[in-house]
This record gives structure tokens, sequence and C-alpha cells, in this order.
């Protein structure tokens, strides 16, 4: 058995077309070993492989068109809680990203794509192939409970918030579109009227609505 595989083929295609691939037979359905009769490169860069393929199972000829995707190293600055990680990720060049999808890095952790640059640019979505840098957040995300007063209400609102985010006493939030600044911190085991907590820690963040000043 030659060791190549169907379509799509990444890093398959070289200078010269193969003499047989393993392809999906378009008549018996077989994934099977084809000869190829006749293959020429075309398109951009000379990426895609148009062939005549002979089934070996059923000896049917049939056209394939393969692309093969060229994988790309992309680098990549993952901001996670107070550190910034430099490290980078390999995508097939023609994935699209976007600036606040989700993507993976290789160790398996969750990040939301929160800017790319590109170009000297910073655009809101383009191909891995163009990007220099992706800025990612990694999101390990806990969900913090907030008492949000205003006058004699009180409302509840709950905030996802990376784990390793700290809140702080006397800090201003934006909570439904107004400033709140923050007086207590409940943890699992004290009430907190000074400092910070981190957003792993809190059991509930007490604040009251402020009104912008601007001195
Ligand atoms: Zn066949």
């Amino acid at each position: 058995m030659e060791n190549v595989k169907a379509a799509p083929c990444n890093g398959l295609l070289m200078e010269r077309s193969p003499s047989s691939l393993y392809l999906q037979c378009s008549e018996c359905r077989e994934e099977t070993r084809h000869r190829i009769l006749r293959g020429r490169y075309e398109g951009k860069k000379n990426r895609v492989l148009n062939l005549v393929a002979e089934c070996s199972v059923c000896n049917c000829v049939h056209h394939e068109v393969l692309r093969d995707e060229k994988e790309v190293v992309v680098p990549v600055m993952i901001s996670d809680g107070k550190e910034t990680i430099s490290t980078d990720v390999s995508l097939g060049e023609d994935t699209v990203l976007k600036e606040g999808e989700e993507i993976y890095t290789p160790d398996g952790l969750r990040n939301i794509i929160t800017a790319i640059e590109a170009g000297g640019r910073r655009l809101y979505h383009t191909r891995a192939g163009e990007v220099d840098t992706l800025w990612l957040k990694r999101m390990e995300e806990v969900v913090v409970k907030f008492s949000v007063n205003k006058g004699s209400n009180t409302i509840s609102r709950e905030v996802k918030m990376h784990y390793d985010e700290e809140v702080s006493v006397g800090e201003i939030l934006v909570l439904d579109g107004r400033d709140s600044v923050v007086h207590r911190i409940k943890t699992a085991d004290r009430i907190v009227y000074d400092g910070s907590v981190r957003a792993e820690e809190i059991v509930r963040v007490y604040a009251r609505v402020v009104k912008k000043k601007w001195s």
C-alpha cells in the first residue's frame, strides 16, 4: 500500500503528479488506490491538481480535482490573566479567522480572538495565510455574581470573567451600561472591604451605581 491519503490532501501535491493515490471512487464509492492516468497542476501557485484516475476496484476512470491547503505557522499572543504568552499555531492557510471567534491552541485550551494584525493593519477577519499576529484571550471563564444597588433597587447580574481576573473594592465597572463602584466582595470565608479578589474566589460582588464625574 502506498503511503498516501485521499483528498483533502494537505502537503500531498508535489512538483510532479503522483503515479497513484488513494481516492474515493465516484462509481463504486470505495476508498481505494487509483492509478493516475493524467495529472495537471493548475490554479494560483499551482495548488490545484486536476486528475484523471482509474479505480483499482471497478476500473472506472473518473476525473478528480484536489486542492492542497498549505499549513501556515501563525504567531499568536495569548493574554492569560496578567501574563501574555507568545507562541504560534499551525492553521490551514485558507482558514478564515474572525475577531470574537473561538480558537483552540495546541495545549487544548479555549481562546477568543481579540485582534487580528495583517499587513500592518488591524482586520476584523482574514485568512490565516495573511495574518502577522493573532491576539488571543484565554477563556477559562467563571461566572461572577454581582448585586448592584441603585437608590432603593438592587439588581443581580452575572458576568463572565477570566478566573484569574481581579475585582477590587473601589473599582468602577460598567454593568448594564452604568458605572458602578464596587464597595465589598464576598468570598467563601470572608467579606472584603479593601483590596482585590480573584474572580474564581468570588461568591458575590456588591456595587452601587455612580454618576460619572469629570474632573
Ligand atoms: Zn471504483
